[in-house]
């Protein structure tokens, strides 16, 4: 029904929008404490956008409308390099349907080289990649699959932003004054990984 401009919501992406809007404060006050304060708003206006785009999908098709929705409709940093994660997720996700966990560390990889390339940053420059990083690798070895372990290591590899200097983004204008508080991008490319994990694991 065109008319409402709802075609049945997602459960999923509904779910991830309403996570993202508790964590929004909390990420708002990281991104204040290294940045211009607004990660936790980013995010959550993001999900919230994708969430009211309506569609009752499989997560495949979640995945291209919030990646469509950051890219569209959130701006910073954060909008288009999530988007350009969820993107290539999205298209993993759509080519590998017999085994979501793996398709997605295949697409968590690419969007891993995808952000390098866009963002010039590396791995330990106190960015997303610092959780992404730790998702997609285990040492050198690539990881087969989004599983438990792959989640655990980009919350801890977001953890561990606290002890970096960042290199880029707002936060490096900084020097030493955004130590001791995680990098807000790590922490919410770490909780989006959370979500996507149980959106595959039930
Ligand atoms: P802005 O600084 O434009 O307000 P956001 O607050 O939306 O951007 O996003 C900030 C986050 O973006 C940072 O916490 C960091 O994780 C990430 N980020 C910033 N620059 C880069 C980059 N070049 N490569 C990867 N991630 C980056
Ligand atoms: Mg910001
Ligand atoms: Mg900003």
């Amino acid at each position: 029904d065109p008319g409402t401009g709802s075609a049945g919501s997602s459960p999923w992406l509904g779910a991830l929008a309403e996570r993202f809007a508790q964590l929004r404060p909390a990420l708002d006050r990281l991104d204040q404490h290294a940045g211009d304060g607004d990660l936790g708003t980013n995010l959550a206006g993001g999900t919230a956008a994708a969430a009211r785009a309506g569609v009752a999908g499989d997560l495949p098709a979640d995945l291209r409308v919030l990646a469509d929705a950051f890219l569209d409709s959130v701006g910073g940093s954060s909008g288009p390099l999530f988007g350009l994660v969820l993107r290539h997720a999205a298209a993993a996700l759509a080519q590998d349907g017999d085994d979501p966990a793996r398709a997605l560390a295949d697409g968590l990889r690419a969007g891993l080289d995808a952000v390098r390339e866009a963002g010039g940053a590396e791995i330990g420059d106190r960015t997303l990649l610092d959780a992404l990083g730790p998702a997609s690798y285990d040492k050198d070895r690539p990881r087969r699959h989004l599983d438990a372990a792959a989640v655990s290591a980009a919350l801890e590899g977001a953890r561990r932003t606290s002890d970096l200097r960042a290199r880029r983004g707002r936060a490096s204008y900084l020097g030493d004054r955004a130590l001791g508080r995680p990098d807000p991008g790590a922490v919410g490319l770490a909780a989006l990984l959370l979500a996507l994990h149980e959106a595959v694991t039930g």
